[in-house]
């Protein structure tokens, strides 16, 4: 059985640039409806209800072809967000600004410096067209900007070839219901809000780990 992991802050903290009402929306109401469909689309299929999601996205092609799309959207939505939850925290701690570190000189060597990135990352998620997500991923270390649809991750191989099997390192929801509540259709003001709270030790560590 999957879980809907607590957020690990409070739903207050992301104040003013994601509000409380959209933070406790897309946690309690659209995080758990993923995870309780992912529950009930395998059901059944115990070896799958004990993987660990990140394990199951990558796997898609292992599940029962009659439960694999539902799998593919509520197994992604449940991986995505609880990634999503870690990688932010409140503007009034850690969070906000520029990474450091190894993650600062990835980001140079890739982009050339932090701000031509930060504007790369913010056209990918403006530009991607519906529902899905701007993500940087890191290959051995190299990093890149990518968007995926739907619930779609780059973890999975059931994304367009060039954008699979690369790690996450930051994500961003674009979803209408990440943001509509507070900036209606205005989907810049968001993304743009949306970097002040941007934990980049989280960031960093992920970016790390995937070295
Ligand atoms: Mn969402």
């Amino acid at each position: 059985m999957f879980t809907l992991p607590d957020l690990p802050y409070d739903y207050s903290d992301l104040e003013p640039y994601i509000d409380t009402e959209t933070m406790h929306l897309h946690h309690d109401k659209h995080h758990a409806a993923y995870v309780a469909n992912l529950n009930d689309a395998l059901a059944g299929h115990e070896e799958f209800l004990k993987m660990d999601v990140e394990e199951l996205v990558r796997n898609l092609a292992k599940v029962p072809e009659e439960v694999r799309t539902k799998v593919r959207n509520n197994g992604g939505g449940h991986a995505n967000h609880s990634f999503f939850w870690t990688i932010m925290g409140p503007a009034s701690g850690a969070a906000g600004g520029q990474p450091s570190g190894k993650l600062l000189e990835a980001i140079k060597g890739s982009f050339g410096d932090f701000t031509v990135f930060q504007e790369k990352f913010s056209q990918a998620a403006l530009g991607h067209f519906g529902s899905g997500w701007a993500w940087l991923v890191s290959d051995k270390g190299k990093l890149s900007i990518v968007d995926t649809a739907n619930q779609d991750t780059p973890l999975s191989e059931a994304v367009p070839a060039g954008r699979q099997g690369k790690t996450p390192i930051l994500a961003l929801d674009v979803w209408e219901h990440a943001y509509y509540l507070k900036y209606q259709n205005r989907r810049a003001d968001y993304i743009k809000a949306w970097w002040n709270v941007v934990n980049w030790n989280e960031v960093r560590k992920n970016y790390e780990t995937a070295l």
